[in-house]
């Protein structure tokens, strides 16, 4: 177990653990890793064993989880969940931000006054460029629900994800999400990583074990390398990254990660942006 410890101390493997809550959304992103859609396999991971392998990752040195998908909302149970979770460590969960009207949003309330952080994509200031790859009307839902959230009490983050925006283009961006109510410190920008349906994309940039931190990734397949790991190809998990089957207890894939991860060189991940 110290061996564990030590890997996430002499910065080996991340002290983040994410959970693939599922894999299905109400969206269909031409980029979208995992071959998301309403028409997607759910792989839905169940809640109690999110839960336990949260206090696990607590025990074992972790300290921070990551909840992504899929359109994790889509799960009306989650918000209760990721309020247990957050009682071991603070908690960020990814979202499109396309689910947060009326009494959906009422039902985030568990969440209200915990060590959680919405983290909401929005790629482009631009409406019509950014809904060419996420789909109709996401920008006007996005900027929307934004001050919504916030407004309620909740801790927001905005991802961008793309090529690298020109100088207009990212000031625009800026400007966008600081008129939102979200900082710079909240605004992160990422590349499209060439695995899933961001495969086929010019300027999309390579996602191997040479590139990717190793940050441990548990899905209702297994356990992988890195939340761009457990991607979808062709309608199949891709296994390329997989690093264990066994995902409980959680000691046993965080031991077999350290141990794949030791000695190898630095990788090209912060270069890349990816992480
Ligand atoms: S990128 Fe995100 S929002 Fe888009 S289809 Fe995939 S999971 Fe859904």
């Amino acid at each position: 177990m110290n061996a564990v410890l030590d890997a996430m101390e002499n910065g080996t493997i991340s002290r983040r653990v994410w959970f693939y809550a599922n894999y299905h959304c109400n969206l269909e992103c031409s980029y979208c890793l995992t071959e998301s859609s309403p028409r997607a396999p759910r792989r839905q991971l169940d809640h109690s064993l999110m839960k336990s392998l949260t206090r696990q990752a607590a025990d074992l040195g972790f300290t921070e989880v990551g909840v992504t998908g899929g359109e994790t909302f889509l799960d009306l149970a989650l918000p209760a969940t990721l309020a247990e979770m957050s009682e071991s460590v603070p908690v960020i969960v990814l979202t499109n931000g396309t689910l947060f009207a009326g009494d959906r949003l009422e039902r985030l309330a568990p969440m209200l006054g915990r060590q959680i952080s919405m983290q909401i994509s929005l790629d482009s200031a631009n409406p019509d460029l950014n809904d060419m790859a996420r789909g109709p009307e996401n920008f006007a839902k996005v900027v929307e629900s934004i001050p919504r959230l916030i407004n309620a009490g909740h801790r927001v983050r905005i991802a961008s994800t793309g090529q690298a925006p020109d100088e207009e283009s990212q000031e625009a961006l800026c400007t966008l999400h600081r008129s939102l109510g979200i900082s710079d410190d909240d605004h992160v920008v990422r590349p499209i990583v060439r695995r899933g349906r961001g495969a086929t994309f010019d300027g999309s940039v390579p996602a191997g074990p040479d590139e990717l931190f190793p940050e441990l990734t548990i899905t209702a397949d297994g356990a992988f390398w890195s939340p761009f790991a457990p991607t979808v190809s062709n309608d199949h998990v891709d296994t390329d990254l997989l690093v264990s089957r066994t995902v409980e207890p959680l000691s046993v894939p965080a031991q077999r990660l350290v141990a794949l991860a030791q000695g190898r060189p630095v990788g090209s991940d912060v270069a890349n942006n990816i992480r």
